[in-house]
């Protein structure tokens, strides 16, 4: 039997993509060689995707607020802004999804030409925040997100997450074959504890 898939018509409705870089580009035309005017506004834009790393990330659609300031200067416009999301990732210890507030701030020249000293031009009567402001949200995420600094992660056992369940541990090792290691891993972990409180009354 064969099934068709039947595909709506495409509509030549204007692409998400196209809304967002119009979003992120801001028109700067009356600015352009007025050295000492001043303008600013707020935007809000849904992320473009692509602005996080391996484990945590500002999702795509995710709601953006940037307050902008835009500056003429001789050399060309100085862009300065605050930017607020949130990046959703999960802890790498126990992997419970977590939620981190990014704010951020930018502050770069888009210069009339290109040169060594600047890293980005005006784009005819535009300027595209896109890159520089996900360099800043992607540069600000940590590498190794946890839901808090106490995190002790999962119970390499059964895999509970410890913090849901303190004082958690097994009597018998789950596995017999396991016995003798998790007999040791016991015993040693006692020893340390015991060796750290007292360390701690010394202290005292
Ligand atoms: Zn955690
Ligand atoms: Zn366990």
């Amino acid at each position: 039997m064969v099934h068709v898939k039947k595909t709506p018509p495409r509509k030549s409705a204007p692409g998400k993509t196209a809304l967002r870089k119009i979003a992120l580009t801001l028109d700067v035309v009356d600015l352009i060689h007025r050295p000492g005017e001043m303008r600013e506004r707020t935007i809000e834009v849904a992320a473009p995707a692509g602005w996080g790393n391996a484990v945590i990330g500002v999702r795509e659609g995710e709601p953006v607020h940037i307050d902008v300031r835009l500056e003429s200067l001789h050399e060309g416009i100085l862009v300065s802004a605050e930017v607020d999301t949130v990046a959703r990732g999960e802890c790498v210890r126990c992997l419970i999804d977590l939620e981190e507030v990014v704010e951020v701030e930018i502050r770069e020249v888009f210069a009339y030409s290109l040169d060594d000293a600047f890293d980005y031009d005006v784009h005819e009567t535009q300027v595209d925040l896109e890159p520089v402001v996900r360099d800043a949200v992607v540069l600000s995420l940590p590498f190794q997100p946890v839901c808090q600094a106490e995190c002790t992660g999962l119970c390499p056992q059964c895999g509970v997450r410890l913090l849901d369940n303190p004082g958690h541990e097994h009597e018998v090792p789950v596995d017999p074959r396991w016995a003798a290691l998790g007999g040791l891993a016991g015993v040693k972990e006692e020893d340390v504890g015991a060796a750290e409180s007292g360390a701690e009354k010394e202290k005292r």
